[in-house]
């Protein structure tokens, strides 16, 4: 346990003086330590809002001497069964180390351990460039490529992990290290997909590319029935989705376009002119439809779009939110019609939870599918479609039970339909944490093997437990 005079008096001369520790007494604790998931959140006993490199290495050392355990924090969206496992925790806070920093040759930014999506975003567009970021302003950069990292520009650069030449890593005794592929090349490969387990990163050396023209969007609503005709031209369009073309699909309940039932929200965005997205929208103008809306969006502005900005749900933070991922190829239009009709009757019995949506996220993957399976701990490049539930009600304990059986049954409908049904793939930055240590790193036998070694080696006493931990 963190015993607050001691870690106040032992802990302060190390740090900077810019750094700080923040106490439950304080006013600003219960900001600092909030979340976008309150549910299974981490108990946290003090917050060290670290400013250098050397706080972090300087608090994480003190963590291992004393036997506290220590959880990284940038955008508070982490949600998984482990956090809820940290005890009486340091909360090792990293939203000050946020820089980002163009390259001479404009070819990498230094992307700081705890910058979130919209700073990074914005200072590149102001800098005319890119990179591949997630979607969503709030969440932050460092956890989404630690696990992989989707996001809206994979299929033409790859994913997040792969945008990654370096970074600063300090590991769970304090030491730190520079990883790349010519630097502890193991250890680079297992923080590309498994990398919650490994360390906390200071700082990456991470790929930007030149910003290019506005994208091109339209955005479809249709009402319940509709979904067979949706889902069929969604499987038509992913047969040779080019790199620059992506879909998005939401699940949920508007009741002043529908009453009664869920409706189906569909953007379709394109990276270039509008006359080019209309050959790949056209198709989905045959389908009648509730409300078509068409424009041009700069790269940060598809957040707001798609909800993901700061006044969006994503960005909304104390609710209970249960998350059941998988991953596909094609959508399985019968267990689609499951899903929704599942949804729909729960909403009805369960009012509790009518806020919530289903995601159905169609990245294009052919910079992901671009890069050596093997290369990384990411073990999920083959699919073309990530799905999941974002089960959300106010605090109720009495609706948990209820919640996780509804969001196990939509997963599972999807599992049965789909091309493997024995072997569910689990995104981790999206894990419930109950999934087998296959579905989420990998049923490939080597790749747990792999990544048990290295856990072995650069965290013996695995204090990197609080993630879809390996141990
Ligand atoms: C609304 C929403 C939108 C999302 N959109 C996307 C998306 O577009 N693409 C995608 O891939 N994922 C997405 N995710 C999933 C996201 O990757 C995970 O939820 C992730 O854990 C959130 O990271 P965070 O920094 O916001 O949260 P935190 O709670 O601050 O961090 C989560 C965990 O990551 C680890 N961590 C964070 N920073 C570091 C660091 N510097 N070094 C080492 N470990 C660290 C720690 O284990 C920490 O507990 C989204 C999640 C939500 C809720």
């Amino acid at each position: 346990m963190a015993d607050k005079f001691n870690i106040l008096h032992d802990l302060s001369p190390l740090l900077s003086p810019q750094a700080s520790i923040v106490l439950p007494g304080d006013i600003a604790f219960s900001n600092l330590t909030s979340r976008w998931r309150e549910y299974r959140a981490p108990n946290i006993s003090v917050v060290v809002q670290v400013a250098t490199e050397v706080d972090v290495q300087q608090t994480v050392q003190y963590a291992a001497k004393h036997n506290i355990p220590f959880v990284a924090r940038a955008g508070g969206h982490g949600a998984t069964e482990a956090l809820g496992t940290a005890s009486h925790a340091i909360q090792i806070d990293l939203r000050a180390l946020n820089e980002v920093i163009l390259s001479t040759d404009g070819t990498t930014a230094t992307i700081g351990g705890g910058a979130n999506v919209k700073h990074v975003v914005n200072t590149l567009e102001l800098l005319g460039k890119r990179t591949v970021t997630g979607t969503c302003d709030c969440v932050g950069m460092s956890a989404p490529i630690l696990g992989g990292g989707h996001g809206w520009l994979q299929g033409q650069y790859g994913l997040m992990a792969d945008q990654v030449v370096s970074a600063r890593l300090v590991l769970p005794n304090g030491e730190l290290i520079t990883v790349s592929e010519k630097s502890e090349p193991d250890l680079f490969w297992a923080i590309r997909g498994a990398g919650h387990n490994f360390g906390i990163v200071t700082e990456w050396e991470y790929r930007v590319y030149d910003a290019k023209p506005k994208l091109s969007y339209e955005i479809f609503i249709y009402s319940g029935d509709k979904l067979e005709a949706l889902y069929s031209l969604a499987n038509n369009m992913l047969k040779d989705q080019p790199p620059e073309l992506m879909h998005w699909g939401y699940i949920i309940k508007v009741a002043e376009l529908d009453p009664e039932h869920p409706i189906l929200w569909f953007i379709i965005i394109y990276d270039g002119p509008t006359e080019a997205a209309r050959e790949h929208t056209k198709p989905f103008h045959g389908i009648e439809s509730i409300t078509v809306q068409s424009g041009e969006a700069a790269l940060s502005e598809l957040s707001a779009l798609t909800f993901q900005d700061e006044d969006g749900p994503g960005c909304a933070y104390g609710l209970t939110s249960l998350r059941y991922p998988i991953g596909l190829n094609s959508y399985n239009i019968a267990a689609v019609r499951k899903v929704y009709n599942e949804i729909d009757s729960t909403f009805r019995a369960v009012p509790e939870v009518a806020g919530s949506f289903f995601l159905l996220e169609g990245y294009s993957t052919q910079g992901v599918r671009a890069v050596d399976p093997a290369t990384t701990a990411f073990p999920h490049r083959d699919d073309r479609i990530v799905v999941t539930s974002y089960i959300q009600y106010k605090p109720n304990p009495a609706i948990d039970p209820v919640a996780q059986a509804f969001g196990k049954k939509l997963r599972q409908y999807l599992l049965d339909g789909s091309d493997d049904p024995a072997h569910l793939r689990a995104y981790v930055n999206y894990a419930n944490g109950d999934e087998s240590l296959q579905e989420v790193y990998g049923w490939e036998g080597w790749r747990l093997e792999r990544l048990r070694k290295l856990k072995k080696r650069w965290d013996p006493k695995n204090a990197m437990r609080y993630y879809v931990p390996i141990e």
